[in-house]
């Protein structure tokens, strides 16, 4: 297939003009400003569970330990009553039933007293936890910012897309007939339609081109249209572009 050297760097340039958008797209879809509002707003939503459960957890403890004064008041209104008793009973045995009692009474009330200190230690921490909660306001601020941050990248980026697709419409509306239809082929497949020759190397697959088809295409005339063997990408040649520049 013959085409004009200058149409074909015409559909080259249409075809980088295409891989500009791309990867504007590409880009637009994961700005650095979307990963950094959901990182925010991922550990508000952690501290406030977790701040939420604190919370709930200093409430049971709350209820554990009212219960647990409870039982320390009884204990010492019983120990208090054997004492008394200790005093005006005079038979040995229940005297020694009694002393028991209380000695038992008073390990009992020891160790509750023990479990309620650390149940009150727990409920502070739990009561610091809960407070962190307080910090999401000054969270949330930094989260409207990122949010306002991400607006005006968003907005940045669709004002470069929007620009880079009107010069795509332009880049493809300069081609003629034929490049027009070949060009409309080619970008059906997937990948980059139209591609220089770096080196040795295809600008579409990125595949070296063996030795004998280089030494093909140094051959061929410049309006000759040349392919990929590789990935079928369409191939401007540097002696295509030479002419084309002139
Ligand atoms: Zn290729």
């Amino acid at each position: 297939m013959k085409m004009s050297p200058r149409q074909q760097a015409a559909m080259l340039e249409a075809a980088q003009e295409q891989t500009r958008l791309d990867g504007l797209i590409a880009r637009a879809a994961c700005l650095p400003e979307k990963a950094e509002l959901d990182r925010l707003e991922g550990s508000l939503r952690r501290e406030l569970t977790g701040g939420a459960r604190s919370k709930l957890n200093a409430a049971d403890l709350g209820r554990d330990i009212a219960k647990l004064q409870s039982d320390i008041s009884k204990l010492i209104a019983r120990e208090k009553a054997d004492r008394l008793s200790l005093g005006a009973v005079e038979d040995k045995f229940e005297r020694r039933e009694l002393q028991r009692d209380m000695e038992s009474t008073r390990r009992r009330r020891l160790r509750t007293e023990r479990k309620l200190e650390e149940y009150k230690k727990m409920q502070q921490a739990y009561a610091a936890d809960a407070q962190r909660s307080v910090g999401a306001e000054e969270a949330n601020k930094d989260i409207a910012e990122a949010r306002e941050r991400l607006a005006g990248a968003e907005r940045d980026i669709r004002a470069r897309i929007a620009v880079a697709e009107t010069k795509l419409q332009e880049r493809i509306s300069a081609l003629e007939g034929d490049a027009a239809k070949l060009y409309g082929k080619l970008s059906q497949a997937n990948g980059i339609p139209v591609a220089k020759i770096d080196g040795r190397t295809c600008g579409s697959c990125f595949m070296e081109l063996d030795v004998g088809t280089l030494h093909d295409f140094d051959a061929l005339p410049a309006d000759q249209v040349t392919f990929c063997p590789e990935c079928g990408a369409m191939l401007v040649r540097p002696a295509t572009l030479a002419v084309a520049m002139k």
